[in-house]
């Protein structure tokens, strides 16, 4: 973990946020290939999600929501973690995490061990942000930070029923931030204060609910192995029937395989995306605490119910970084070591950079034209700093699956090198050709090279 975290700073993918005052304290901000790189794994589950259906429907809600939505949800009443505090170094803790966490002043111990400790009982910690509406500050201006994305999606559900002209099953889809404000934020953007969920709530006749679980199961799964992570990283964890949330009947998470932040422990399985069968929890709260009727009447039946709803629920940042942990790799190559990103096509935040090999001898000229070619077509990068070698070692440390250079035989013959980021093969194409070649590449199966999962 700390490779990719140097990696990041390095690259400049992701940093600690507000650094020039010192930090704020587990906020992290993305830069230029961090944010091509999230909106490419956002941009993917919009179209697993969305483009690729026809069932569900997008939609882009509020993050300050009537503070009803949140009495009406329980999250008000239950959204919270187990605090407990230390009387001595006053540092505070997840009572449920204790045994995962290092004692901050004994960091060989966990916190209850070490002999300096001495924890209050634990008491509960609601983790929604609050704050005020308007410049009166008096009760009725108390709003919060949604926790969640899932409940605006609820309280639109009669909306989209009615305009989007859609029956049971069918879904909606919402991708944005939410704020929690965990006792003990950490891992790096694993568990932040401030983080964006991939959410999808799926309407279905409450008979149908069991199968459209599974279904939602093995479809989320395939999301992340069809995008690159490897198998033996991934794992199905159902709920015990004791940490079930209030809302849920049943629900599964989709953990990974994350290393441990000090290499010789072994790795910890941590959760990516949870799926959970909400049953008709949501919408019939919000009906009683509207007064709305947030039911389905179909009419050839003449049947009336309360949709039951499945839900898978992802972390696009988590999913970030699972993508940058599984694609992390050091090899030993004739020339010496490199660092490479394997990551998929379709995740790199650059498909392809272009080269020239000389910054002289009309070689920029050619490139720059390469380049005004490719870059309307995929996420191109004009690159001419420093020695071709180094040029290659930068594009695999951000991703990039193909470089092309561009080199005296280019002015003479029209064709370039293109250089694969995994293969290491180098071929030459024709100009004219290359931009449907690249995309060809970028749209076929991706297998990955990757060896199978270590010991972690
Ligand atoms: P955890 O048990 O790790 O706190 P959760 O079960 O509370 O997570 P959900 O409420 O199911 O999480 O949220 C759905 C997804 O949102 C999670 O699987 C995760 O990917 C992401 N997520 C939740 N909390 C955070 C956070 N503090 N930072 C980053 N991502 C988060």
């Amino acid at each position: 973990m700390e490779k990719i975290v140097a990696l990041c700073k390095r690259r400049g993918f992701i940093f600690p946020s507000s650094e020039i005052y010192g930090g704020v304290g587990s906020t992290y901000d993305y830069g230029h290939y961090g944010v091509l790189l999230k909106n490419n794994v956002k941009a993917a589950w919009w179209r697993a999600m969305v483009g690729e259906r026809d069932d569900i429907v997008a939609l882009d809600s509020a993050i300050i929501q009537h503070p009803k939505t949140w009495e009406a949800s329980g999250h008000l009443a239950g959204f919270t973690d187990p605090l407990v505090d230390c009387r001595k170094c006053g540092h505070r803790f997840r009572a449920d995490h204790l045994a995962d966490l290092a004692c901050p002043e004994k960091p060989s111990k966990h916190p209850g061990e070490a002999e300096n400790c001495s924890l209050t009982e634990s008491r509960d910690f609601n983790l929604m942000f609050e704050t005020t509406a308007g410049p009166v500050k008096d009760s009725g201006a108390t709003v919060y930070l949604r926790p969640e994305t899932a409940q605006g999606i609820f309280v639109n559900f009669k909306n989209v029923l009615q305009f989007a002209r859609k029956k049971p099953p069918f879904g909606i889809a919402q991708v944005g931030k939410s704020f929690r404000n965990e006792i003990t934020p950490g891992n790096f953007v694993f568990r932040t204060r401030e983080f964006e969920q991939m959410e999808m709530e799926f309407f279905v006749p409450p008979a149908d609910a069991g199968q459209w679980f599974a279904h939602w199961i093995a479809e989320r799964e395939r999301w992340y192995l069809e995008l690159g992570i490897r198998a033996d990283h991934l794992r199905l964890r159902p709920h015990e029937p004791d940490e079930l949330s209030h809302y849920s009947s049943a629900t599964s998470d989709i953990e990974y395989l994350f290393p441990a932040s000090s290499s010789p422990e072994p790795g910890r399985w941590s959760e990516l995306e949870g799926i959970a069968n909400r049953g008709d929890f949501d919408l019939t709260a919000h009906s009683q605490h509207s007064g709305e009727k947030l039911e389905y009447f179909d009419q050839p039946t003449g049947e009336r119910y309360v949709p039951h709803v499945i839900e898978p629920a992802a972390g696009a940042d988590r999913a970030t970084l699972a993508f940058m942990v599984d694609a992390y790799d050091e090899e030993q190559l004739e020339g010496g070591p490199r660092t490479v990103l394997r990551l998929h096509p379709a995740l790199a935040p650059i498909k392809v950079a272009v080269l020239p090999l000389l910054r002289k001898d009309g070689h920029p000229e050619l490139a720059r034209e390469v380049y005004a070619g490719l870059r309307r077509r995929m996420q191109t990068e004009y690159d001419d700093g420093g020695s071709i070698g180094k040029r290659y070692r930068r594009h695999d440390e951000i991703g990039t699956p193909w470089c092309v250079t561009i080199d005296h035989a280019s002015l003479s013959d029209g064709t370039v090198t293109v250089r694969e980021r995994d293969s290491l093969d180098q071929r030459r194409v024709a100009i004219d050709a290359l931009a449907p070649e690249l995309e060809r590449r970028l749209t076929e199966p991706w297998r990955t090279p990757k060896p199978a999962g270590s010991a972690r």
